[in-house]
């Protein structure tokens, strides 16, 4: 199938290189709109279908492939917890070595399967990567009440100048935040 721009859609992930494999300069043009379940982090999760313009470069040493993958992606601000929806984009280029080509010293590196080579583990690191460790849903957030797990941008609470150990009271704050 292909779709307006010409690309091969493409449905699963193992992409066939069999066209090109073995003649330097040759490529294939890949779209490729796929869910990837549980790409994420504490406080980022990739949502609905990625999507990935990709192009597989034939070079000496196996395939290049270069692009750029786009996810939509739901995000938990650090300090006040809310939920944010957002997108992600990543840049990628991956090489993926050929037989004879594996380079010893990177045992992580990517590599042609027979004529095949799986896009899946490359996009999974490299959404996983672009996701933000530490979101937050403004510059300025005031979090929540150490005490009484109030949202400080809402309102804010009387409790700010009495004592107690507030380290404990953000824990049990989160914990019944996330409880939720
Ligand atoms: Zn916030
Ligand atoms: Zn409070």
């Amino acid at each position: 199938m292909v779709d307006q721009d010409g690309d091969a859609r493409v449905h699963e992930l193992s992409i066939s290189v069999a066209e090109i494999l073995g003649q330097p300069g040759a490529y294939r043009d890949l779209h490729i709109s796929k869910p990837l379940p549980g790409v994420r982090t504490p406080l980022a999760r990739v949502q609905n279908d990625l999507d990935a313009y990709l192009r597989a470069e034939s070079v000496v040493e196996g395939v290049l492939v270069t692009g750029e993958v786009t996810a939509a992606a739901v995000l938990q601000c650090a300090r006040c917890l809310k939920q944010l929806p957002s997108e992600v984009s990543v840049e990628v280029c991956e090489l993926f070595y050929g037989a004879g080509h594996e380079p010893a010293s990177d045992e992580d590196a990517y590599s042609i399967t027979g004529v095949e080579i799986d896009l899946e583990p490359m996009m999974r690191d490299a959404v996983a990567l672009a996701l933000p460790l530490n979101p937050l849903c403004a510059a300025d957030c005031k979090g929540l009440c150490a005490r009484c797990g109030k949202d400080l941008n809402l309102k804010d609470c009387t409790c700010q100048e009495e004592e107690g150990d507030s380290r404990w009271a953000a824990l049990d704050a989160l914990r019944d935040r996330l409880a939720q």
